[in-house]
């Protein structure tokens, strides 16, 4: 079957020269294992760490071997009790079009899920986990208090925003074009800004007056210095990303921020979505609910074709995408 195995790694800017794809032979069906055809393909940035060989949470991709990642497949065949054929699941995959697994690797997505299959990849999946716990676990926004959102109009920042307007916060957000600050505008944002052409610093000092409560960070770089400038007593930081250093190649060096963490009593806490393994059924169970009641919205940007994923992954670093990015395999 196709297979997009990981070339070389990439040092800087990753680019398609880093993929290749090649033909890879499956195994034979065993008990308790399904043929599994790929419908959609998650691109995410963390999938920028893996490409390196530095230790991080999750181990590097092996050089010569599939890359994985989230993946919504369709069971089309099945030596499983639990996966008939037909069935639509959602699990950690490798990257080839059709692939075996074993049941117990792959969670079956209810057959009346009001959601398209895709948002168990995004609003049901990874990202909206990683917006849930951040915001309310970490961030605990109150209502009234104002809440900077970094990276907002991606799959992790369209929900936080949502998911903080629900809290009854005042947001804020920040993205890469007059198109996604609109949309963010129409998502109930009170403010957005695009940071490639507004003054940040400005900007963010006008669109809250009363200074920075919460702060979710999901870029790192020169907003965040901005924000750490507003922050008020007691202010709570989710540190979630730093997608503008992940293609560094020297040690990022920036303001010290500690002086000001110290003055504000603030909290600063870096978290993967997976410290919160246990919690995640509450997690997908209440986003699934708020969503089902037309509470929160969501938007994907569909790259359609296998042969385009390395195109889509590399989009996220040029802001191609507004809410989730993902790959629809025909
Ligand atoms: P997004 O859907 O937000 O896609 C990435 C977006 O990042 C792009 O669309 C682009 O939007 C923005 N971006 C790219 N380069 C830069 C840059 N140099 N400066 C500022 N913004 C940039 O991805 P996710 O929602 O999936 O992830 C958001 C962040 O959360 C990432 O940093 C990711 O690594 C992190 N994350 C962390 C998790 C955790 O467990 N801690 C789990 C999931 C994600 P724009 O047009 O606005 O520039």
């Amino acid at each position: 079957t196709n297979t997009l195995v990981l070339a070389s790694r990439p040092h800087g800017e990753p680019t398609a020269a880093h993929f290749r794809f090649e033909e890879q032979e499956l195994p034979a069906l065993q008990p308790g294992t399904v043929l599994l055809k790929t419908r959609y393909v998650s691109v995410d940035p963390y999938m920028r760490g893996r490409m390196s060989s530095a230790k991080s949470y999750v181990a590097p991709f092996a050089v010569n071997e599939p890359l994985s990642g989230g993946v919504v497949a369709e069971v089309v065949e099945s030596q499983s009790t639990t996966l008939p054929v037909g069935s639509l699941v959602v699990g950690n995959l490798p990257w080839q079009e059709y692939c075996v697994a074993p049941e117990k690797s792959v969670s079956l997505i209810p057959a009346g899920s009001q959601a398209p299959a895709s948002y168990y990849l995004g609003l049901l999946g990874m990202p909206g986990l990683t917006a849930y716990f951040g915001l309310l676990d970490i961030c605990q926004p109150k209502p009234g208090e104002t809440v900077v959102v970094s990276g907002a109009a991606g799959a992790v920042g369209m929900v936080v925003g949502q998911l903080a307007k629900l809290q009854g916060a005042r947001v804020i957000g920040t993205a890469g074009s007059d198109e996604k600050v609109a949309r963010l505008l129409q998502l109930g944002f009170d403010e957005a800004f695009n940071y490639k052409t507004a003054d940040v610093a400005a900007s963010l000092a006008a669109a809250a007056p009363n200074g920075v409560d919460c702060y979710f960070d999901n870029v790192g770089g020169a907003i965040t210095d901005a924000v750490y400038n507003l922050l008020n007593k007691h202010a709570r930081i989710a540190l979630c990303g730093q997608i503008s250093l992940y293609n560094s190649t020297t040690e990022p060096v920036g303001p010290r921020p500690e002086a000001k963490l110290l003055k504000t009593s603030a909290r600063l806490q870096g978290f993967i979505v997976s410290d919160y393994l246990p919690r995640w059924p509450e997690g997908v169970r209440q986003l699934t609910e708020w969503y089902n009641q037309g509470k929160l919205q969501f938007d994907e940007t569909v790259v359609e074709g296998f042969e385009n994923i390395p195109a889509a992954f590399l989009g996220l670093f040029a802001g191609e995408n507004t809410g989730k990015a993902v790959v629809k395999v025909a």
